[in-house]
């Protein structure tokens, strides 16, 4: 995947996605299937926002139902059942067990029939039917819960995702069907002619160049920075998002084989305890985010709140602040609805054109993104009268690069900088290899990743070691909570 600044420069686009979160990939991916001349810019790393920092559930999500919003559960389900056929080396099924126990704030019989309509809502699409489970058979599959006031438990069906990994394919994809692809490209202004939008002045991050980026529409995919793109075209804009934060904590390996949910004591939200890796991940907080939108990191009350109710789940188990491997941290782009406590906001995503012919698209769920592209590529090519474009493919067509695997260290590097635009350490190590935690304990081998890379790169010695610090800065923030 080359990043053709020249392209860039010279051509003139149907349509402009920017944002390389999954929503802009898939959108551009889709676009550029279907005929349309398009080009992505992202201003970081595809996946360096919300779409790398999921809890990587493709999942219907049962407790929408407890909000009656039965039309996101059917379309997230039905969407799960394209992912689970299109990409299976990326999204695989999952066995989920909800315990519930006496003074939990919701009973067996509430979780026992919303499992029953989630089951009802997949129709053929299930991936198994749910089983309700008595105390002694949910002690049997997961021996070192806690069985004290245990009155049973659900057992159903979802899936996991490689949330990185899926995004980085649909660029790639998007990249393979023609589009111009770039990342650590910033959109910074707009370009009017006669009142409308036609291009974006634009911010190399790697040169640091300025230039322009021509074309018909242009697509705001940003997720939670949506409202300050929104606000380059109209500088009074309301806000369209509502950021809210979601903190993760990655766990050494806790003894459970399913993923588990619980509602938390303190505040009845639904929490995940996942098994991921070598790992588990404890998730999420959901509290609404007013600070930096590029300094998103755990806080020590979020670290604390989320080992709180897994310390409840697994009381054997010691849980405390030394079994945390590291944290992560994203940021919801939740359609702005005030009003409502944050997990109460709704999933559903919203597209909105401006006069100035700005599409916006906020909310959704990473689950959807295929159907959200496919809805906002539709919003898009009608505005280009007089073209005919092809049918939308990507229900029967999932973004598969697949790649080589068994490569050695040099060729893997140069793998993930060749073929999938790796620009600097973190690219490489968070996203591309995803090691975000491994040089945390083995930090001699951090030089010689680096070393690959500077030599691809022509990197000086300078700018090696920058790379390093910068590396070294990301994993302290993420672990900065263990200071205070
Ligand atoms: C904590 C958390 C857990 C979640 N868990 C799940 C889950 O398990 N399952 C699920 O279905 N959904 C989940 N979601 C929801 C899902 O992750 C989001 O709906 C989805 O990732 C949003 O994708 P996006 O592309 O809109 O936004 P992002 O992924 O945030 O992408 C926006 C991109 O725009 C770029 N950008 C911003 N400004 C500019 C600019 N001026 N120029 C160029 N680029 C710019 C940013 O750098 C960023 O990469 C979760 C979300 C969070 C935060």
């Amino acid at each position: 995947m080359k990043r053709d600044i020249e392209q860039l420069k010279k051509k003139h686009f149907d349509i402009l996605v920017i944002g390389g979160g999954i929503n802009g990939c898939a959108i551009a991916r889709d676009a550029a299937l279907r005929g349309a001349k398009t080009a992505l810019i992202e201003k970081d790393d595809f996946a360096s926002g919300a779409s790398g920092n999921t809890t990587k559930l493709i999942h219907g999500g049962i407790r929408y139902l407890e909000q009656g919003n039965f039309k996101l559960v059917y379309e997230a389900l039905h969407e799960r059942a394209i992912l689970l056929r299109t990409v299976p080396h990326l999204v695989r099924p999952l066995e989920f067990i909800i315990p519930v126990y006496k003074h939990d704030p919701r009973g067996l019989l509430k979780i026992k029939t919303g499992a029953f309509i989630y089951d009802r809502l997949a129709g053929s699409d299930n991936i198994h039917c749910h089983r309700a489970l008595k105390k002694d058979e949910v002690i049997s599959l997961e021996r070192n819960i806690d069985s004290d006031n245990l009155k049973g438990a659900i057992l159903y069906y979802d899936a996991q995702v490689d949330d990185i990994r899926l995004c980085l394919d649909n660029a790639v994809s998007a990249y393979k069907a023609g589009c111009c692809v770039a990342n650590k490209l910033q959109a910074k202004a707009f370009i009017k002619d006669k009142g409308r939008i036609s291009g974006v002045e634009v911010r190399d991050k790697l040169t640091p160049e300025k230039f322009f980026i021509r074309a018909s529409i242009v697509v705001n995919a940003t997720g939670a920075w949506s409202n300050q793109v929104i606000k380059m075209d109209k500088p009074n804009a309301a806000p369209i998002t509502r950021p809210t934060k979601g903190v993760h904590i990655v766990y050494r390996k806790l003894p459970h084989l399913r993923a588990i949910i619980l509602s938390a004591h303190k505040d009845k939200r639904i929490l995940f305890i996942i098994p991921w890796r070598d790992s588990t991940i404890i998730a999420t907080t959901d509290t609404d985010y007013n600070g930096s939108l590029d300094e998103a990191y755990a806080s020590e009350d979020d670290v604390e709140y989320l080992l709180k109710e897994a310390r409840r789940i697994f009381p054997g188990e010691n849980i405390d602040k030394k079994g945390i491997i590291t944290t992560y941290t994203g940021l919801r782009p939740l359609v702005n609805i005030q009003g409502k406590p944050t997990w109460q906001v709704s999933r559903e995503h919203l597209i909105k054109k401006s006069n100035a012919g700005l599409i916006s698209v906020v909310g959704g769920k990473y689950t959807t993104y295929r159907h959200l592209a496919e809805e906002v590529v539709d919003v898009a090519l009608s505005k280009l009268k007089g073209r005919n474009f092809k049918k939308c493919i990507t229900k029967t067509t999932g973004p598969s690069c697949l790649r080589e695997e068994k490569l050695d260290l040099p060729q893997l590097v140069k793998q993930a900088v060749k073929e999938e635009m790796a620009n600097t350490l973190n690219d490489l190590l968070v996203r591309r290899l995803k090691l975000p935690f491994k040089f945390l304990f083995d930090p001699g081998h951090l030089e010689e990743y680096a070393s690959i890379m500077a030599n691809l790169l022509g990197w000086a010695k300078s700018q090696k070691e920058a790379e390093i610090n910068m590396y070294k800065e990301e994993v302290r923030k993420n672990t900065a909570w263990r200071q205070s």
